[in-house]
């Protein structure tokens, strides 16, 4: 699956970037569900997925160490890619047993002030988040929303 086939056909931007945000330093995480963590693993037994913990969160992640593994060419080679590359620039805290979706304002996108102008991605990625955030147990909503929130402060700094 590439960048122009998958749901991003919505969003040109993600083209014209060409995946910045799968690519970062190593300290850049990816977190996945237990569920994308044992699909990753039975498929790519090989990659190194780690359980981390984050305050009362915790989360099975793989880090990014310069390019994301899974970045081809033409972007993510993934069949599902996780929620949390599906849904961004779209970031969710998770305040009073609710996960509440934000865009990310900081510069981890170059273009999250016009994605979110497009009615179509933002109500579709919603849907996406929101019915796949459903089996997700709270410790993995808490270790999710704790990363979410390190984008909300660097986004103030
Ligand atoms: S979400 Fe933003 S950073 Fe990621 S590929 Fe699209 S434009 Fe680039
Ligand atoms: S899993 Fe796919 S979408 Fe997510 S960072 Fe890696 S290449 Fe990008």
């Amino acid at each position: 699956m590439t960048i122009e086939e998958d749901k991003r056909k919505f969003c040109e931007y993600c083209k014209q970037c060409g995946g910045k945000c799968c690519k970062g330093d190593k300290d850049s995480i990816i977190p996945l569900s237990r569920k994308e963590a044992e699909a990753i693993k039975k498929k790519y037994p090989e990659i190194k997925i780690e359980l981390g913990r984050f305050g009362k969160g915790r989360m099975h992640f793989f880090r990014l160490n310069g390019d994301c593994l899974f970045l081809g060419e033409k972007g993510c080679v993934l069949e599902k890619k996780p929620i949390n590359c599906e849904m961004f620039p779209l970031i969710a805290l998770y305040r009073n047993g609710e996960l509440e979706f934000y865009f990310d304002d900081s510069n981890h996108c170059p273009y999250t002030k016009d994605i979110q102008k497009l009615k179509d991605w933002k109500k579709e990625t919603l849907e996406l988040s929101k019915s796949g955030m459903k089996e997700w147990n709270e410790e993995e909503k808490l270790f999710f929303s704790a990363l979410c929130e390190i984008i909300e402060k660097l986004k103030k700094a």
